[in-house]
């Protein structure tokens, strides 16, 4: 599959709920309004998306949310998705996850073939991982990690920069990712949905201020390492750990970008920052076959966009992207 600037998409983030056990601060409002179950993909017509998408040349799949573990039925459809690696058509299979359900998923996790899982954590605090989350415990989340690790599999933690939050806490999650063998990557915080009240300006910290502030105690040098995802990496001396950066607000990365994403309503985003979508739901609900699947995603391929505009200064509003992070994943 090549988009019309010669993009070869081959990475599928699909979103298997819009639910979560979290309530991130920069990701959700508390009382978030979830969407009907009829109107979420079965997982079974995950299943079918998964897998047309797959036969036209994705090759690295990623499950999100809202919190992909707490999806009933999730090991399932991981299961069932397992077959694609076994036969050699998708060479990854993996998941971003808040590690709550982690402790209970982990060995399953594996025994699928999964080898590893990007776990969002934006402080080893337990206020502070309190304040942040609105209701969610540390101590589950580092069971989790802890069953991850047992169990094999490789550890990535992505951290959301968080000006006046967490920007007293990279030294020690640095520190921590180094001792517990787990890469680490920053994100910077996106305008992403309406948050109730908070204003992501006063969030915003950008990569390059964090950089400077990790340079003063570590020593990190430019990597030319690439997972074919966004991050940039630097390799930390001390620890001896990559630290990525992921900067959608401060550098474009789109040029170089192969992804397409599913919303659990089976909606196509072409672009995380960017309005246009295909109701691949309609395809797969009016037709058995997959034809009618896969013409609609060609079709919207062919117009995936150039790149994504996020804005955030004064003059613009808090949000530039109407929809949540959890509708589209991360
Ligand atoms: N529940 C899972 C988790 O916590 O990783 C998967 C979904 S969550 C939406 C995926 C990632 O998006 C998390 O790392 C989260 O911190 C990040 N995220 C959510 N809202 C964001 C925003 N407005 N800007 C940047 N990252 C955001």
């Amino acid at each position: 599959m090549q988009d019309p600037f010669g993009r070869s998409i081959s990475y599928l983030r699909v979103s298997v709920t819009d639910r979560c056990d979290l309530r991130c601060v920069y990701c959700m409002a508390e009382d978030m309004t979830f969407l009907p179950r009829k109107e979420v993909l079965s997982i079974e017509e995950l299943d079918r998306l998964c897998s047309a998408f797959i036969r036209m040349g994705v090759r690295k799949l990623r499950l999100t949310g809202g919190e992909p573990l707490v999806r009933r039925e999730i090991m399932s459809l991981i299961r069932s998705l397992s077959r694609h690696l076994a036969s050699g058509e998708l060479d990854e299979l993996t998941l971003t996850t808040n590690g709550t359900q982690l402790a209970k998923y982990a060995d399953g996790l594996a025994d699928a073939g999964v080898k590893r899982v990007n776990v969002s954590l934006d402080t080893l605090r337990p206020e502070a991982f309190k304040a942040i989350t609105r209701w969610g415990d540390l101590d589950k989340v580092l069971e989790g990690l802890a069953a991850a690790r047992r169990a094999g599999l490789k550890v990535k933690i992505n951290t959301v920069a968080l000006k006046g939050v967490n920007d007293g806490d990279v030294d020690d999650i640095v520190t921590w990712c180094g001792d517990q063998g787990f890469d680490i990557a920053f994100i910077e915080v996106m305008p992403m949905g309406d948050i109730g009240g908070e204003r992501r300006l006063e969030q915003y910290w950008p990569l390059s201020k964090l950089r400077a502030d990790l340079e003063q105690r570590w020593t990190l040098t430019d990597s030319a390492f690439r997972t074919g995802g966004p991050a940039r990496y630097v390799d930390c001396a001390e620890t001896g750990q990559r630290i990525g950066f992921i900067t959608p607000m401060t550098h474009n990365f789109c040029e170089s970008c192969n992804r397409v994403r599913v919303t659990c309503t089976g909606q196509l985003f072409m672009c995380l920052g960017q309005e246009d979508s295909a109701d691949l739901r309609a395809a797969l609900r009016t037709s058995e076959g997959d034809e009618k699947l896969e013409a609609a995603i060609r079709e919207a391929i062919a117009r995936k966009p150039k790149g994504h505009d996020f804005i955030l200064d004064r003059r613009a509003t808090n949000v530039s992207v109407s929809r949540h992070m959890s509708v589209t994943g991360g």
